[in-house]
């Protein structure tokens, strides 16, 4: 259950990367979360609105994409959907395969309240829980 750090560590990325000015614009924050990263989405957005309570972005909500997942094999090149790391490669059978998505945990976008996204969020991982 790391869903409550990863509330934390989401809010305090976006913060630093709107102006103080904007944080009481925020309208949502989206976050795409892959399959297989661990987390459960209800958790999720119950830890979100937990930590911003009381704040500036009271309001803001969290919107969740989830990301299938998705492996490569390293012997053929076939991709493949996957429920578990470390599968095998079903059109070859090698063992030598690659998680592509399913384990991504990224902030997408902040939306502001005039309709602005806040550029300098895009796809920026959220790292330091992962
Ligand atoms: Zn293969």
């Amino acid at each position: 259950m790391h869903e409550l750090a990863l509330a934390q560590e989401i809010v305090a990325m976006v913060a630093r990367h709107i102006l103080p000015a904007q944080a009481s614009r925020v309208r949502a924050v989206h976050v795409r979360i892959g399959e297989l990263a661990g987390v459960v989405p209800e958790s999720l957005e119950f830890c979100f609105s937990a930590v911003v309570a009381g704040t500036a972005w009271e309001s803001a909500d969290l919107v969740m994409t989830r990301v299938p997942a998705e492996a490569c094999c390293l012997d053929c090149a076939a991709t493949f959907p996957t429920q578990a790391p470390g599968a095998g490669c079903p059109a070859c059978g090698s063992s030598f395969v690659r998680m592509t998505h399913g384990q991504e945990l990224q902030v997408d976008a902040v939306e502001l309240a005039d309709d602005d996204v806040a550029p300098s969020v895009r796809d920026t991982a959220l790292e330091a829980v992962v």
